[in-house]
């Protein structure tokens, strides 16, 4: 066993991970979306004693990494899978797991200022708190609508959502006079999944491409309509390219060409053998569409990320949807040098494995 060290922990790394003043100073937070009646419990992120006061908007592309874990799985180290693109602090949303409603007030990105959503699938680990964050929108008196782009089901996972929160609705309605209507400010819209790069968003800072990755096999695809999306946002000044979950996919390699920041999903090489040997294993025993197949032939372990990575001349690797997730805080349970380690065998530039709450 390798001496455990976290790799991201040499002095520039560090500098990024303590880049607390960067957090603050994204300037995302407009105090005048908060009422001053909620503004110590909503979208900001201050602590007690009223609204935060206003920080200038620090221009530039940035990531935020909101949630890194990957899988469905709960647990206190590594919130479920989210990020943020904010770019001269207007907030895109990438996935909405569950934990990133606190993660958006710990980062100081606020929910209330997020207005566009991108769901790279509609897997539980990359939706599940996208109903409490439209519910806190309107509850906490959001004005402007909220629009979520997904593939195939995200306006009906929209309208559900709102369907989530309409008793909430009712009672405050009748109890408070509110007269917003949910119908009225949240949207989902189904994104066609395609072999080939398709524009999903555009507006004056950033245009959001997709293109269909390789998360569901095509045995899967045959039978639903269902669909799994990678994500590119391209502003002035840089481009970020999302893998979502997925398998090697030829597609992404394309939609990732020369990317500034490539976010990609790994899981560790022991894990993928695990899966893999289990899944031989549960065949054997007469259940051939088991979930260690699910978990081996739909995600990328560190060769698949390298070569993908390398194919794409992207200058910075960022790894994402860890598999396994947790690793404690303060000390590691898990090396994540085993994934530094092993990517860095199949791609030369840079590599940074993806923490909750890292701008980059
Ligand atoms: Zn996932
Ligand atoms: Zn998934």
């Amino acid at each position: 066993m390798p001496e455990l060290k976290d790799p991201n922990a040499s002095p520039g790394r560090r500098q990024l991970l303590s880049a607390a003043w960067r957090l603050a100073s994204l300037g995302v937070l407009s105090p005048s979306l908060l009422p001053a009646a909620f503004a110590q419990q909503s979208g900001g992120g201050s602590a007690v004693g009223g609204p935060p006061p206003p920080v200038p908007v620090t221009p530039g592309t940035w990531l935020v990494m909101l949630g890194t874990r990957g899988g469905p799985g709960v647990d206190l180290v590594r919130s479920q899978t989210a990020s943020a693109v904010v770019v001269d602090g207007r907030p895109y949303l990438v996935d909405c797991g569950y934990g990133t409603v606190r993660q958006l007030v710990a980062s100081n990105v606020g929910y209330l200022n997020v207005s566009q959503v991108f769901l790279t699938h509609l897997h539980d680990d990359h939706t599940s708190d996208l109903a409490a964050m439209l519910s806190f929108q309107w509850t906490n008196s959001k004005a402007s609508g909220t629009d979520v782009y997904g593939p195939h089901g995200t306006g009906r996972l929209v309208d559900a959502a709102v369907g989530f929160f309409k008793p909430n609705v009712e009672i405050r309605s009748v109890d408070e006079g509110r007269t917003n209507r949910p119908e009225d400010l949240y949207h989902g819209h189904d994104v066609a999944a395609q072999a080939t790069p398709v524009v999903v968003f555009k507006d004056d800072r950033v245009t959001v491409t997709a293109i269909e990755n390789a998360h569901y096999p095509a045995r899967s695809t045959a039978k639903m309509a269902h669909r799994s999306l990678a994500l590119r946002f391209d502003s002035k000044n840089r481009s970020i390219v999302f893998s979502g979950d997925t398998a090697y996919s030829e597609n992404l390699v394309k939609l990732a060409r020369g990317a500034d920041l490539f976010v990609c999903e790994i899981m560790d090489e022991t894990i993928h053998e695990q899966m893999q040997a289990r899944s031989k294993a549960a065949a054997a025993a007469g259940n051939p569409d088991n979930i260690f197949r699910h978990v081996a032939e739909t995600h990328s372990p560190p060769a698949d990320v390298a070569r993908m990575a390398s194919e794409a001349k992207v200058k910075t690797l960022v790894l994402n949807h860890l598999l396994p997730g947790p690793s404690a805080p303060n000390g590691l349970a898990y090396p994540l040098s085993t994934f530094i380690d092993a990517v860095r065998k199949g791609y030369g530039g840079e590599v940074i494995v993806g923490q909750d709450l890292l701008v980059l």
